[in-house]
């Protein structure tokens, strides 16, 4: 598959572009007024310092200006802010980019001899602060998971394949299709983001409400760490003690550098097909959803955008005036003026859909719902992957956006989705400033679902890490004090640690803690990343976000 150039300073692929709806621009205009431009230094104008002397390292080491920038940040705002405006504030002294498992475990004991910090890199798309380097006195090593690609070995039988770390979505996919097998793990940074990356912050995909999340997806890992290969073999199922394959899971590049993982595969589906239902109202979304999960419907995909989200969703739709014209009546309309839209996605058999959308229908219907068409849903589908382009694009014209997740019981979600927004909406006016804030059901079990918010604001000049700070750190306060996760999928990096020992408690952190101390014990491993560093305070309680 060849290789596309990957923007240095934004989303994706170098060139791409999605530019804001006039729609869209009339709506944040009206709702929260005109911000700052952020325009983006050229890549010539910044500039890097030396990059430190290193110890003797067993495999080439790039310390060219051109690979520092590029593998310096990931893909947070703050990390975007930085490049754009660029005030990178740490760069890597070189890049690493083993070919072999083994290579990987040299450059962790050469790293370890020499006093150097290490930080693994699947595609960069961390939005927590995961492979963001940080001033730190000794020398940093970025080890690029790049070369490690690939299908290693494929079991068809048992539907499982041992899968090289760096290897990212697409040519995932593209390997296992000719064999009548596909994974259907597919974040929304499907095709920048690796399956290390995923395994290491235990993400999610727009599938996972059928397919699971990666958690239920990986049979067997491979780990290389200071001490060699160490290797826990695809099993179903065991109770050989304690599942040590879910501790490396989400374990972020602080127990080990994931080189392989053994991935649960499913056959590729005769058929796919979704469509886009109405609700009156978010209440009774919310009750079609769980209902359906928990009544057994088979849905892959389960998308339910609040009002504040299907009205902002509507304005980035490119709809012919008619449609336009039908849908301000529509909303117009008594019941349908907090219309939220759910967007349902099936996967498997003609008849297997069929009886599923039925079924489904009947849910939908007792709430107050319709079915507004298959156009909405394809629609979605087509464009899925396009949109993290708009972030670039409204920072140019001067709005703030990020996005923050989290999941709760069902019992539980209407306190995290109310005490999220009125977090956003309270920090904002304590700014002197304004937000909107969107929010969708984006992956729902038989006990709760995940909430994804997104929220945007008018930048200020000079302040835009700090308006961020301030937002996002509001809004992480009350989904812990709402009982919600800290993260449903992103994981905990460096922008979310201060705030981990509220969820998992002192004696989670210290358990967390002793095992990197056995599995790393000269602290090379992504220092800061999942737990705090020793000279971090303690778990902030307020406006801890900033990274
Ligand atoms: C536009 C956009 C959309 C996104 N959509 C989703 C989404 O739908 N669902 C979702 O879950 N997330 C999403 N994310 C977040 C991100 O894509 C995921 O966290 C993804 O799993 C990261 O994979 P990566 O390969 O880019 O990892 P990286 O960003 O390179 O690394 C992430 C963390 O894992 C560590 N790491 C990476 N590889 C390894 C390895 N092989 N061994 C040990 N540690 C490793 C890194 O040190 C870092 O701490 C999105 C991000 C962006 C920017």
């Amino acid at each position: 598959m060849p290789e596309r150039e990957r923007r240095w300073n934004g989303w994706g692929v170098a060139g791409e572009r999605l530019s804001v709806p006039d729609a869209a621009r009339a709506f944040l205009t009206e709702r929260l007024g005109s911000g700052d431009p952020l325009p983006a230094v050229p890549e010539a104008e910044v500039k890097l310092p030396a990059p430190r002397p290193l110890p003797p390292l067993p495999l080439p080491a790039a310390t060219d200006d051109a690979s520092r920038l590029r593998h310096a940040c990931g893909s947070s705002l703050p990390d975007l802010i930085a490049l754009r405006t660029g005030t990178v504030a740490a760069y890597p002294d070189a890049v690493c980019a083993p070919d072999t498992p083994e290579q990987v475990v040299e450059l962790l004991c050469a790293a370890a001899a020499g006093g150097v910090t290490v930080i693994p890199r699947g595609g960069g798309t961390s939005v927590t602060g995961g492979v963001t380097v940080s001033a730190v006195d000794r020398p940093v090593v970025v080890l690029s998971l790049e070369r490690l690609r690939g299908i290693v070995a494929l079991d068809r039988g048992s539907q499982l394949a041992r899968v090289r770390a760096g290897t990212l979505g697409p040519e995932l996919e593209a390997a296992l299709a000719p064999h009548g097998l596909r994974l259907g793990h597919e974040p929304q940074s499907f095709e920048f983001s690796s399956v290390g990356g995923w395994v290491a912050t235990r993400s999610a995909g727009q599938r996972s409400t059928g397919v699971g999340k990666v958690d239920d997806l990986v049979a067997g890992l491979e780990v290389a760490t200071e001490t060699g290969l160490w290797r826990l073999a695809a099993q179903p199922a065991s109770a050989a003690g304690p599942e040590l394959r879910r501790l490396l899971i989400g374990s972020e590049g602080r127990l080990g550098v994931i080189t392989e993982a053994t991935l649960r595969l499913r056959p590729l589906p005769e058929c796919e097909d979704g469509l886009a239902v109405l609700l009156p109202g978010w209440a009774a979304g919310v009750d079609v959803c769980r209902a359906l999960l928990q009544n057994g419907v088979p849905v892959e995909t389960m998308r339910l955008a609040d009002p504040e989200e299907t009205r902002f969703g509507m304005t980035l739709v490119a709809l012919s005036p008619l449609a336009a014209r039908a849908s301000r009546m529509l909303f117009s309309r008594r019941r349908y003026r907090s219309g939220c839209l759910l967007l349902l996605g099936w996967a498997g058999t003609t008849q297997g859909m069929t009886l599923a959308e039925q079924t489904a229908a009947r849910h939908w219907r007792a709430a107050g719902g319709f079915a507004v068409g298959r156009a909405g849903w394809r629609r979605w589908r087509a464009d899925r992957f396009r949109h993290p382009y708009l972030r670039d694009e409204l920072l140019t014209a001067g709005w703030g956006v990020d996005t923050l997740e989290t999941a709760a019981p069902w019992s539980g979600l209407e306190a995290v989705y109310g005490g999220v927004r009125e977090a956003l909406q309270r920090a904002a006016a304590s700014l002197g400033t304004r937000v909107v804030v969107g929010c969708h059901l984006s992956h729902a079990y038989r006990d709760g679902a995940s909430l994804y918010f997104t929220f945007l604001w008018p930048l200020a000049r000079g302040r835009e890490v700090a308006q961020w700070g301030a937002l996002k750190g509001a809004a992480n306060d009350a989904l812990l004090a709402a009982g919600g996760t800290l993260s449903h999928h992103h994981g905990v990096g460096t922008i979310h640690a201060p705030y981990l020992e509220r969820e998992v408690g002192r004696t989670g952190v210290a358990a967390l803690a002793a095992l990197a101390h056995a599995l790393d014990p000269a602290g090379v491993l992504n220092p800061g990343v999942l737990l705090l560093r020793t000279t971090d305070h303690g778990p902030r309680t307020t406006g801890g976000g900033e990274g």
